[in-house]
């Protein structure tokens, strides 16, 4: 037996559908209509809708709704002035098909209204996606926007950095190769701190398969060591360097970089993980 059905959330507008009795006002009717509501975003659980609109939808009076709605109690938290509905439970039966899912939340979190619901919706999101795995909860922080790694890091710079570490990662110590694109000893680029910008001494040449395993964390959180470029040099220089702003066109480079760079993080971090299932056996 299958345990979830798929449903158009378009159901509502069906004419035929409109046709049958309406849905009268109770706690089950209300919880069904959420479940199935073309309000929903692909961030599991939260809805952008306001209390009017959502009663003038069912059909029912405000008291109705109001009635209804306090028989959710937990399953359903709103804030009717920011115009959101947040189910905490959602992502534990929505959970995200990959990483890539996460990062592409990034653009319906600009049509969730801030407040503070959405803030501790945000919390719940993001300690389950690090329950899941590091590579969950990496791609909510680029959904965020919140880390620099994929900025645009200038020609100049790239070669400043290749040739002060000489071509050598700096986690490992093993040569890297610029002309292989996708293997594990393919030469990138890391951030030492993910929160820091593309700077000189933010910066270290990493083989992609140390890039994979240290993910968006530190190296202090990933178990690595600090590259010596790193600590020799006071974290004020690389908070006071401006990044270069960006045209759009620019922007639109760096997503297509943080798309691929989280692709082979990903690709990476699945055969790790296939490689220690053999272990295992
Ligand atoms: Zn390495």
């Amino acid at each position: 037996m299958s345990r979830y059905a798929k449903t158009d959330v378009r159901i509502w507008d069906d004419e035929r559908i409109r046709r049958l009795s309406p849905i009268p006002p109770c706690g089950q009717g209300l919880w069904i209509h959420l479940l199935i509501n073309r309000h929903r975003t692909p961030i599991p659980g939260l809805i952008p809708i306001g209390r009017s609109a959502l009663a003038e939808e069912l059909g029912w009076s405000l008291t109705d709704l109001d009635r209804c709605w306090r028989e959710l109690g937990e399953m359903a938290r709103a804030d009717w002035n920011a115009r959101l509905i947040w189910l905490p439970n959602a992502i534990r039966y929505n959970e995200p098909e990959s990483p890539n899912v996460v990062a592409s939340w990034r653009s319906y979190l600009d049509e969730v209204p801030e407040c503070s619901l959405r803030k501790e919706a945000e919390a719940v999101l993001v300690a389950h996606l690090r329950s899941m795995g590091q590579q969950w909860a990496a791609a909510w922080s680029l959904a965020e926007n919140k880390v620099y790694r994929p900025s645009k890091i200038p020609g100049t710079l790239r070669e400043t950095i290749k040739s002060r570490d000489g071509n050598a990662c700096q986690y490992c110590g093993k040569r890297v190769d610029w002309a292989d694109h996708r293997g594990p000893t393919g030469g990138t680029f890391d951030h030492v701190d993910p929160s820091r910008p593309s700077h000189e001494f933010n910066l270290v040449v990493c083989c992609r398969k140390c890039n994979g395993i240290k993910g968006f964390r530190t190296p202090a959180a990933a178990g690595f060591k600090i590259p010596r470029t790193f600590s020799e040099h006071s974290e004020t220089v690389i908070e006071k360097t401006s990044e270069a702003s960006c045209n759009q066109e620019q922007e639109q480079e760096q997503e297509q970089e943080q798309e691929e760079e989280l692709g082979s993080l990903i690709g990476i971090s699945k055969k790790i993980s296939l490689r220690s299932d053999q272990e295992a056996r």
